[in-house]
Order: C-alpha cells, then sequence, then structure tokens
C-alpha cells in the first residue's frame, strides 16, 4: 500500500527549469514537489548575463527569488537527490537520497548537463571564472582581453571566429586536434587571428590569476583568458531507469555532447515523463531553459485535465446510465 505523499507532479532538479515548471504548475492549483540536489551548472560563475529583467545577478540569487517564487503559489521545494524513478500504479514512484519516496502522476525531469572538460591540467579549476566555453556568458566580461581558444576538436574554429567578436587578441591554440585548411588559414589570418601549434599541456596560474598556457615544448604563451569546448552531456542516469537514453547531438557534422531528446512540448516517449532545459536541450540558456520549463508545466498540465476530464466523462456515464 501506498504511504508516501503522492503529488500531481515532481520536478526532478531545481535549477531554472524545474523551477519555472513548478511556477506554472503552481499557478495552475496543481500539488507540486520540486526535489533539487543543489549543483546548478552555473555554480562556479559569479552572475547571469543574457536573462532579461535580472542580468547580471548571481545565479544563486536568482534560484532563491525563484525558489521564493514557486512557494507562494505552494509549491514544495526539497533539497535531496532522486536516485530512482519506477512506474507505479498512479504514475511513479522516486526514491531520494535521504531514504524516502514520493509519488508523482507526471515527472518533469530538469537535471540538467555536465560540461566535460578537455583534461589539460589546470583547467577544470579555473573554469566558469577565466577558463570560459561560451561567449555570449563571459564574452564581454573579458573584452579586449588576450583570450586562448584551446582546440578540442574542429569546432575551435567556429570557436576562434566567434570569440573574436570580443577582442582583437585571439590565438587559437591547434593542441594536436585540429588540421587546417589553406582556406582555413586564410579565414584566420584574414580576421587577424594568430595561429599556435602543438599540444597545450598546462594552464598556467599564478598568484590566483590565469597568465597562459603551456605548450608540449616547455612554451608559456600569455593569455588572459583560456577557451575551451567542453563535451556536453545530459544528466540522465535517472532517465535511464525509465528506459530514456540520451543521443549524439552534432552541429556542422562535429558532436558536442549528448542529450535526451524530447518533442518541442517536453514530452518524451515514455508517457508520463516531460523534459526541460539542458538535459534535453544542450545550447539552452537559462533563460530558455526557464521557457522550457514553463512549455512543459503547461503541457503536462493539459495532459492531466485529460485524464481527469476521461475519469469525469466514465463517472458520469455511470451515474447517467
Ligand atoms: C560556467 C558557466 C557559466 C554560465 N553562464 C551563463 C550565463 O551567464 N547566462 C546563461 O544564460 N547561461 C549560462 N550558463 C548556462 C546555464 O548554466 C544553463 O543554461 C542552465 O543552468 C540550465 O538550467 P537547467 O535548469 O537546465 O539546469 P541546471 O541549472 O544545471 O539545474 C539542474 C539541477 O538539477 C539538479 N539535479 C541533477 N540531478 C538530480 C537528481 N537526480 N535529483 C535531484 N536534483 C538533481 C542539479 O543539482 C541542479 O541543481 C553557464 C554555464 C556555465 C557552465
Amino acid at each position: 500500500m501506498q504511504t508516501s505523499p503522492e503529488y500531481d507532479v515532481v520536478a526532478v532538479g531545481g535549477g531554472a527549469a524545474g523551477l519555472s515548471g513548478a511556477l506554472a504548475l503552481g499557478r495552475a492549483r496543481r500539488t507540486v514537489l520540486v526535489v533539487d540536489a543543489g549543483e546548478p551548472r552555473n555554480a562556479a560563475a559569479g552572475h547571469v548575463h543574457n536573462y532579461l529583467g535580472r542580468e547580471g545577478t548571481p545565479p544563486a540569487e536568482l534560484l532563491e527569488v525563484g525558489r521564493a517564487e514557486v512557494a507562494a503559489y505552494g509549491v514544495q521545494v526539497r533539497r535531496g537527490r532522486v536516485t530512482t524513478a519506477m512506474r507505479s500504479a498512479t504514475g511513479f514512484g522516486l526514491a531520494l537520497d535521504d531514504g524516502t519516496t514520493v509519488h508523482a502522476r507526471r515527472l518533469l525531469v530538469t537535471t540538467g548537463l555536465t560540461d566535460v572538460l578537455p583534461e589539460i591540467a589546470g583547467l577544470a579549476e579555473r573554469f566558469g571564472n577565466d577558463v570560459l566555453h561560451c561567449p555570449y556568458c563571459h564574452g564581454w566580461e573579458v573584452r579586449d582581453r588576450a583570450i586562448g581558444i584551446v582546440a578540442g576538436n574542429a569546432f575551435a574554429l567556429h570557436g576562434a571566429g566567434l570569440w573574436r567578436q570580443w577582442s582583437d587578441d585571439v590565438t587559437l591554440f591547434l593542441n594536436d586536434r585540429l588540421a587546417l585548411s589553406p582556406e582555413d588559414a586564410e579565414r584566420l589570418a584574414a580576421r587577424g587571428v594568430a595561429v599556435v601549434e602543438g599540444r597545450v599541456t598546462e594552464v598556467v596560474v599564478e598568484d590566483d590569476r590565469l597568465v597562459g598556457v603551456r605548450l608540449e615544448s616547455g612554451e608559456v604563451v600569455r593569455r588572459e583568458a583560456v577557451v575551451a569546448a567542453p563535451q556536453f552531456v545530459a544528466n540522465s542516469d535517472l532517465l535511464a531507469s525509465l528506459g530514456l537514453e540520451p543521443v549524439a547531438v552534432e552541429m556542422g557534422g562535429v558532436r558536442f555532447g549528448y542529450a535526451v531528446p524530447s518533442d518541442p512540448g517536453g514530452a518524451t516517449t515514455v508517457p508520463g515523463v516531460w523534459l526541460a532545459g539542458n538535459v534535453t536541450d544542450l545550447r539552452a540558456q537559462v533563460i530558455s531553459a526557464a521557457a522550457g520549463g514553463l512549455n512543459a508545466g503547461a503541457m503536462i498540465n493539459m495532459d492531466l485535465i485529460e485524464e481527469e476530464t476521461a475519469a469525469a466523462v466514465a463517472t458520469y456515464r455511470r451515474k447517467s446510465a
């Protein structure tokens, strides 16, 4: 017999996507629980940029405001990690890492993604500070600085052209990962992007300040910021237990990560399970993750209304027979 609480919807993950979905559902008078492990992807960044109306807010502050907003509509937010999800008679049973279980008629999974960084000494420690991946998140802050793009694959060519928009001092480190065609070399030269051959072995930091990158030859090339493209890998362990697996995502023929597919409303191939944010959309920024959450929340509400209407019609027919 089920003794643990049942919610209309449990959102697994309380970042921008999960909280935004919860806001829509709370305002739709649904019972909602958000379970959040408290490790949003951008935690290392000082500020959230390109979030209209809240430009430059620290990430933790934005989420704190979001939690207060959903709480005003009766949404419960719990710190914790959902470890397993299983189908139950009425929806899904979820086990949390504190040993408790909860039930949900519908699931909104917004667990985000993991940035898998290249294995270069000193690089991971500076990620989000002066090791960067996204010009829209950090480009303005390093405008006119000496920027180094460390190639991981052919995507770095695109990166070099992009970051050049923010600085005219951009160096592309080929890092033994990229071979330039004569046309590539010409395009880079035309834009004034310097090219350095050789493998990058270390991000060099002095007095807690990034000063450059070390090459295999031992030479240190001075730079003030380093750009490295991670592989974006959806946090999808929980979804695997429900039969949903990530698939490779490519841009311009180059793989840049793995995401779990969903339709434009966030629905998956598993009835009752919706996705939003980076777990399904690797490109989502905070504002678009929030938009995805709202969208999925509205779709979930519609699905619940359909179920409730079908049940009401069955009762109505029995009574009228
Ligand atoms: C360094 C850096 C800087 C960035 N700067 C910007 C910026 O300036 N502007 C911008 O728009 N975007 C920025 N981004 C991108 C931004 O982080 C993402 O767009 C955004 O976090 C996506 O929101 P989300 O809700 O999908 O995932 P997240 O914010 O990552 O939230 C997912 C949440 O789910 C939780 N979770 C995961 N698994 C479980 C589980 N099993 N049970 C319970 N909880 C779980 C996590 O702990 C986390 O709290 C930046 C990213 C990085 C890496």
